[in-house]
């Protein structure tokens, strides 16, 4: 009876009965396939989220070496930039030390003043003409009894000098030919005592000095030089003869604005004697009025 009964009915009892052996896999498993499931939806999203946070992480990497190679092209433009900036400095400060070498700071450029043939026997050196370059020396100069003049100036003095001897009017000579050497020290030694401002009034500056030429003199009596020469009889003779040797006197009273000097009775230039005359005939004092020369103070 039981073994009947069990047989008739043994399937679905055999899983009502033992349901839970059939249930608990499928569950497990069912579950472990909702694990894995998850798991890989996890794992998908962590390496989403990786290969985002890659793709951050080389975008700045990025972005940072672009910044560095900028910064280096930047920084070597700049270098290339002060480096030129820096020479152009150079060069400049190379020019300004050239031109601080003319020998005066305050002697105005030699290429704006330069008489055009400083050899000419009627060369007119003033305060706006100069020598070029500033120490030019004549090549004839000749030594007569330590007065030193160009060659045919001295013959004249010379004979000049005799003639007045001759006539009881004899003079010394207290300056002749000066070099542009000499002419420093000249100046710079009136400069030393009243300032460059008054020294310009009566001394030339180095390179504009006709004593530089070779073709003036100033003389003297006796013991009187300078100033107090014009009132002495060898000035007279001088005013009235120095014609007929080719001389004159550079710097007469009230012609100072356009000699550019105080009158200097003492100072005599060769100029050739139909020069000398021809100025004597026409009655002009200056060389500056007689060749159209600009003259006066120093230029700027
Ligand atoms: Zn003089």
């Amino acid at each position: 009876m039981r073994y009947r009964r069990s047989h008739t009915h043994s399937a679905p009892s055999f899983v009502r009965r033992h349901w839970l052996i059939i249930f608990i896999p499928t569950l497990t498993a069912a579950l472990c396939l909702l694990f894995l499931a998850y798991s890989n939806n996890q794992q998908v999203a962590a390496a989403t989220k990786l290969a985002a946070d890659q793709k951050v992480a080389f975008a700045k990497i990025d972005a940072q070496v672009k910044a560095t190679l900028q910064k280096r092209i930047d920084d070597a433009r700049q270098a290339e930039a002060e480096a030129r900036a820096s020479a152009e400095a150079d060069a400049k400060a190379r020019a300004a030390q050239t031109a601080l070498k003319v020998p005066l700071s305050s002697t105005a450029n030699a290429t704006n003043c330069a008489v055009k043939s400083p050899e000419s026997l009627q060369v007119v050196v003033n305060k706006k003409h100069c020598f070029s370059p500033l120490d030019w020396a004549p090549s004839d100069l000749v030594d007569a009894a330590g007065t030193l003049l160009r060659a045919e100036a001295s013959t004249q003095f010379q004979a000049m000098s005799t003639a007045a001897t001759v006539a009881g009017q004899g003079f010394g000579v207290s300056s002749s030919y000066r070099s542009y050497t000499t002419q420093i020290t000249t100046y710079n030694y009136w400069v030393s005592i009243s300032g460059s401002i008054q020294a310009d009034t009566y001394s030339a500056r180095p390179g504009y000095s006709e004593h530089q030429s070779g073709l003036a003199v100033d003389v003297k009596a006796g013991s009187c030089v300078l100033s107090c020469f014009s009132g002495s009889s060898q000035y007279y003779w001088l005013a009235e003869h120095a014609v007929d040797y080719g001389f004159i006197q550079r710097y007469p009273e009230g012609l100072t604005s356009i000699t550019g000097y105080e009158p200097e009775p003492w100072h005599w230039r060769y100029v050739g004697t139909a020069v000398a005359k021809d100025m004597k005939t026409k009655g002009i004092q200056t060389l500056e009025q007689y060749y159209g020369i600009t003259g006066g103070d120093y230029a700027g």
